[in-house]
């Protein structure tokens, strides 16, 4: 009998499948270092039809399988925790069709979410989430973990926007989720799958929703002597009816970082914390909202409130905080993003005690989020290849995770379960709960063979 990976180079070509474990090192994490796990094998089909027949390969040699489409992720879950295949999709890159009339896109998974915007651009349209990882993530990661971004507190997460999909399921059927309107017909597949991080197939054309250009957009840099100040104001401007497009957060440790790469962007770094609050609509709106804005910053202890003058000034503001998690990475080793959710109005509470942990257990520490979200980042600067303090990384992690659950929390606003946060699940699902979800999963993959390892934690040998 054909061995699995002879029957992959069958469909694929020998160059397109690599199992040297050499070359396999640059697969055994994502963005998130913390979880190495090498896999068998990496292969780089360029069609559905590549994908579903290596997929009907693996399933009938019961081999794990995942896709992987940029890497980029922050919670594992694009690492084959127990061996098996990696689908990388990266050549999977194509954008299929745009249609204005109806403000929609068709794309491949390993299309680059900024690459789209960019697409469209010229013609005064563009594609609304955008992660702070947009010039590299892809859509078919975005679609697996229904990323989010700072634009996403008006405009809304990655499920927001996706119209339809094509997906092979983990048997190696190829079907259509949703894209027949703007209602769902029937179950809601569509829904079910955006978010489910890989665990229920693999996504291979995305219809997407483009947006049109708003006619103003104004960026606001506003610094604070204290994080509390800031938290305050930031609730503030939701609370006044004014819905920005992003309200970001850095604090004093991260804009140190920034101000000392190549994202410098004229940061105040004797600020405790700055928001970058973005407001953007029909002109005459947004000139009455950044009025009402720098107020209310003001009437919050902002020490200046500066509006950006021209699109220069206002891109390199969002290259200081989209570059901010490459400039923190320059200063250790090993970085652990961490993300939860915490209702808004906790952020002045939440914040200090989140520096007190790191404190405590004598940890670097930054903070740069979706303030408007209530959607936290805790960076933590360490060094991975010393286990002691990795000990103390996890501890620290676990209780910025219970603090987050007690305030009325989530354990992620955008960055998934996936490997990392599996321990943390039972913290807001009771049993039934997670039996629920799993029996959920064993729908649309009976056998546990796609992405395994992932979301549900693992008991009596099964997931969940
Ligand atoms: C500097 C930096 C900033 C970031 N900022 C943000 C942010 O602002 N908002 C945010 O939401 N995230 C952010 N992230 C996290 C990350 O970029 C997102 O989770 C992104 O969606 C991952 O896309 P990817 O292509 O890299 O996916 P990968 O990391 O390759 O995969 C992520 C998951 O998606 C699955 N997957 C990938 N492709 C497919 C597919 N076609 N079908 C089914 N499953 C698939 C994988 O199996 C895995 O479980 C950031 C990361 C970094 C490094």
């Amino acid at each position: 009998m054909m061995s699995w990976i002879a029957e992959l180079k069958a469909i694929l070509g020998d160059e397109d499948v690599i199992a040297d474990p050499e070359r396999l090192l640059a697969y055994e994490c994502d963005g998130l270092s913390l979880h190495k796990h090498l896999p068998s094998a990496v292969i780089f089909p360029e069609s559905a039809e590549e994908v579903a027949r290596a997929v009907k390969v693996l399933a009938r040699h019961r081999v794990p399988f995942l896709a992987r489409g940029a890497g980029t992720g922050l919670s594992g879950g694009a690492v084959a925790v127990q061996g098996g295949v990696i689908f990388e999709l990266a050549r999977m890159n194509r954008i299929l069709a745009i249609d204005y009339e109806n403000q929609l896109a068709v794309v491949e998974p390993g299309v680059i979410n900024l690459a789209l915007t960019r697409a469209v651009a010229e013609a005064g349209y563009f594609y609304a989430p955008d992660p702070s990882s947009q010039m590299a993530c892809t859509l078919g990661g975005n679609v697996a973990e229904n990323a989010g971004g700072p634009h996403c507190l008006k405009y809304g997460m990655t499920g927001h926007h996706v119209l339809g999909l094509e997906v092979v399921l983990p048997d190696g059927t190829i079907v259509m989720l949703g894209g027949h309107g703007a209602d769902a017909v029937g179950y809601d597949l569509l829904g079910l799958f955006i978010g489910s991080e890989g665990t229920f197939g693999i996504a291979t054309k995305i219809t997407v929703r483009l947006m049109r250009q708003p006619q103003a957009v104004k960026t606001l840099l506003a610094d604070f002597l204290s994080v509390e100040d800031a938290s305050r104001a930031v609730s503030a401007i939701i609370a006044a009816g004014i819905l920005p497009s992003a309200l970001e957060m850095m604090d004093r440790a991260t804009i140190e970082a920034v101000e000392a790469s190549v994202y410098a962007a004229g940061l105040p770094t004797d600020a405790a914390a700055v928001l970058i609050i973005e407001v953007d609509g029909l002109e005459a709106s947004v000139v009455y909202e950044v009025e009402r804005v720098v107020e209310i910053c003001r009437a919050h202890g902002a020490r200046q409130v500066v509006v950006a003058r021209d699109e220069a000034e206002r891109a390199r503001l969002w290259a200081g905080r989209k570059g901010a998690f490459g400039a923190l990475g320059r200063i250790s080793p090993d970085l652990m993003v961490q993300d939860a959710v915490i209702p808004r109005s906790k952020l002045p509470e939440v914040l200090p005690e989140i520096y007190r942990i790191a404190a405590r257990y004598g940890l670097r520490m930054a903070n740069v989020f979706h303030a408007g979200d209530g959607n936290l980042h805790p960076n933590i600067c360490f060094d991975g290849r010393d286990p002691e303090e990795v000990e103390r990384v996890k501890a620290a992690c676990r209780e910025i995770m219970e603090l987050c659950v007690r305030v009325g929390g989530a354990l992620t606003g955008e960055h998934g379960i996936g490997l990392d946060k599996i321990a943390y699940m039972p913290l807001v699902f009771t049993e039934d709960d997670l039996e629920a979800m799993a029996r959920v999963r064993a729908v649309f993959d009976p056998e546990g063979l796609c992405n395994p390892g992932k979301v549900l934690p693992v008991r009596r040998c099964r997931a969940f």
